[in-house]
């Protein structure tokens, strides 16, 4: 882990034990925060306990994190589509600012969160994107 190489962020961003991150994930949203030109707050990357089961939080390789700016949740996605080593991602527009998990599965598996139910329909998740932002601008 060379942190001289991380541009945006700071260790402790990466929470109590930031070692525990897989240091690829931290490279891939240090050059998300770069690209989209939007702050980037960590909400969680390793974690030991409160995941879904066999979560990959629990290998340091998922991040949960929101966009701190003016992207709309459909240029937020599409900045992070633009890392295809993302393959799980996950929306979640019920949190006070709607975010993302985002991780370093084998296979390709998105989904939304939901009042608590998780959908993994790419049609309910790239429409539930769109709905979002278009409630914000109602
Ligand atoms: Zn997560």
């Amino acid at each position: 882990m060379n942190w001289d190489k991380i541009k945006y962020f700071k260790k402790h961003e990466w929470g109590k034990e930031p070692e525990q991150a897989n240091f690829r994930l931290i490279e891939i949203l240090d050059n998300l925060r770069g690209l989209s030109g939007s702050k980037i707050i960590i909400n969680v990357c390793w974690d030991y306990t409160g995941h879904s089961k066999n979560s990959y939080h629990y290998l340091g390789n998922a991040v949960d994190f929101v966009f701190k700016g003016e992207l709309s949740c459909l240029e937020q996605y599409a900045y992070i589509s633009m890392f295809p080593e993302l393959r799980g991602v996950g929306f979640y527009p019920d949190w006070h600012t709607p975010g993302w998990h985002v991780d370093l599965r084998q296979d390709c598996l998105k989904w939304v969160r939901k009042n608590g139910i998780y959908s993994y329909d790419r049609n309910i998740f790239i429409k539930t994107i769109i709905y979002k932002d278009w409630q914000k601008n109602d």
